[in-house]
């Protein structure tokens, strides 16, 4: 057996075709390792969208130069949204890379590593996915929850994103192949799915028969469509075995009254939803192109909480984009003061290349994007830490992930809402749904006791 080492930077669908690399590539002998130093194939599973991952990339790439030079066999492969948006320039600056590889030709893995083996340098890009999404072979670096893609791509056009550039147009897996690897998990003694996609509140539009390739620009649903996100939690919340489902990330514009509906009443369907609001400004949100308002999306909020009344919402947040005033921010943070958000992802505007946000000659100075990123970290601490103090003294259901990294008399597991629980117990929780009773509520994560011993 040879060794692969993956580094994966980046989102819940980078972390979901790490896996199927490891399943793919197990197809050909290799098998996964922690130790990079002990590796046969070192890959690199890049991300374009945040800077730091950027960064974090570029860093280990050139460290790995020296390694190659004292060991030539050592293969080095690069995929994901870096590869697919920049493979000219990944060539040129680093010659040393053996295989080059993109988002939408990853079943291709193996091919191309057996190539490399033979001492040929690979280049393969997919401009767009196979018309028929593949069945990969995966496996698993999570024992408790596993992550499902269910769609691929996305169809808006947000000036500030290179995901449509990348991933393509949204196209959805079928309900029978999600169900069959969704049984399997639950046969393994999974207990929890996130089906994940970029925009995975359009799942299954594409599948419809009524489905218009034409009109299908952001802001489309079909006339009732036969395939939906809520039809498929719907089908998922029969599997036996799987006690939790959740879904990222959504858009507002799709988060539809069969949603909302569907999960305030499938008990299984934890009352969590990751919508990225953005902007709390109209006209920033329009330069954004992200088709709502700041009043739909409260809408949307109130529509949820009026259903579930515990639910969680949690948005991403970008400051400093092109143009916007100090009104326009402080728009913001009226916002995440109004709607009292669970969670917030938040980052100051980094221009991507390609986009056309980038090119835009109104950017702000980074030093007051940094400012304006800090005033709105410590407002989201302040909500964040109020709305946790609410959960104090009450009953908590956790799924047990593994120990606490920080502290290893400690397991860690998320409630419903997705916040982190740490607690005192043994290794023979782990995996298993418990009930906790909060005693400490930080920010950012929540400190308990198990209830039921
Ligand atoms: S909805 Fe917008 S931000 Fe999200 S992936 Fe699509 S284009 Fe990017």
């Amino acid at each position: 057996m040879k060794r692969v080492y993956i580094e994966t930077l980046g989102c819940q669908m980078n972390k979901a075709d790490s896996e199927h690399m490891l399943g793919l590539l197990n197809e050909i002998n290799y098998i996964p390792i922690e130790d990079i130093k002990k590796a046969d194939l070192v890959i690199f599973n890049t991300c374009t969208i945040r800077e730091a991952a950027n960064e974090r990339f570029y860093g280990h790439l050139g460290k790995l130069r020296k390694e190659k030079e004292a060991n030539p066999k050592l293969l080095l492969g690069v995929g994901g949204c870096v590869s697919q948006d920049k493979r000219e320039y990944l060539q040129s600056r680093f010659p040393y890379i053996d295989i080059v590889f993109g988002t939408n030709n990853i079943h291709r893995l193996p091919e191309l590593v057996k190539k490399a083996e033979k001492g040929e340098k690979v280049c393969e890009i997919f401009e767009e996915l196979p018309f028929e999404l593949p069945e990969l072979p995966i496996i698993r670096q999570t024992k408790a929850t596993a992550w499902v893609n269910v769609i691929l791509g996305c169809n808006f056009n947000c000036t500030y994103c290179i995901v449509p550039n990348v991933r393509g147009r949204e196209i959805s897996r079928k309900p029978e192949d999600i169900l069959k690897e969704i049984q399997r998990l639950g046969e393994e003694g999974f207990k929890e799915v996130t089906l994940l996609g970029q925009n995975v509140t359009a799942y299954g539009y594409d599948l419809s028969s009524n489905y218009s390739k034409e009109k299908a620009t952001f802001g489309y649903i079909p006339d009732d469509p036969e395939y939906s996100l809520a039809k498929l939690i719907r089908l998922v919340h029969n599997v036996n075995g799987i006690e939790r489902i959740r879904f990222i990330t959504g858009h507002p514009f799709h988060v539809t009254d069969e949603l909302i509906d569907t999960i305030a009443e499938l008990p299984k369907a934890c009352e969590y939803f990751l919508v990225p609001m953005q902007s709390g400004d109209d006209t920033v949100l329009k330069r954004m192109a992200r088709v709502y308002t700041v009043e739909k999306y409260k809408q949307m909020t109130e529509k949820i909480r009026k259903k579930m009344a515990d639910a969680a919402i949690v948005s991403d947040f970008i400051v400093g984009f092109p143009g916007e005033t100090e009104e326009q921010f402080m728009n913001t943070i009226k916002a995440v003061q109004d709607i009292q958000f669970d969670a917030c992802n938040t980052a100051a505007y980094s221009p991507r290349k390609n986009t056309p946000a980038a090119e835009w000659k109104e950017q702000i100075p980074e030093e007051e994007k940094n400012a304006r990123l800090r005033y709105l970290n410590s407002v989201v601490n302040e909500v964040l830490e109020k709305k946790n103090k609410n959960l104090l003294n009450t009953n908590q259901e956790i799924l047990v992930e593994g120990k606490s990294t920080r502290n290893e008399n400690r397991l860690t597991g998320k409630t419903r809402g997705n916040r982190v629980v740490n607690f005192e117990g043994e290794n023979k929780l782990i995996g298993k749904l418990v009930n906790i009773k909060i005693t400490q509520a930080k920010s950012w994560a929540l400190f308990g006791e198990l209830i039921n011993k």
